[in-house]
């Protein structure tokens, strides 16, 4: 994988999940296979086993290729928001809004509450990463 952006260990327990699907896939793939064979030899019971065993796991593999997917696209989704500090350069008032547009730093605001001679003025503007809630799962 080429996506430097991601977390280090984001990476290796996608690819671990891969492995493992894939093998679940393989199994299933196998089981319905053994479930044609077993329908052909007119073994009814077992081929519907077969198959239901084969159903389930990839069923399951599927969705935990899908859930996987879903997960890496909220990861690339969610942008972080970029917020602005205001400040008042004379009581040292400071507040924290989100970012709109025309903000940059040094930039002179409305004037501060307390003190109606000074401005208010953007000292920073950062983005802020908000820290997603770890998988509970693998
Ligand atoms: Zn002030």
């Amino acid at each position: 994988m080429s996506n430097t952006s991601a977390a280090p260990g984001t990476a290796k327990i996608s690819t671990f999940v891969l492995l493992i699907v894939l093998i679940v896939l393989a199994l299933s793939i196998a089981a319905l296979g053994l479930a044609v064979n077993a329908f052909l030899a007119e073994e009814g019971t077992l081929a519907a086993y077969l198959l239901a065993i084969g159903a389930i796991a990839m069923t399951l593999s599927v969705y935990v290729l899908l859930q996987s997917r879903r997960h890496v696209a909220n990861i690339k989704i969610a942008n972080p928001a970029m917020m602005t500090t205001i400040e008042c350069r004379k009581c040292g008032v400071k507040n924290v809004r989100e970012f709109q547009r025309g903000d940059y730093v040094f930039k002179e605001l409305e004037p501060c509450q307390k003190c109606p001679d000074t401005k208010l003025m953007i000292t920073t503007i950062y983005k802020e990463i908000k820290e997603k809630e770890k998988p509970s799962q693998f």
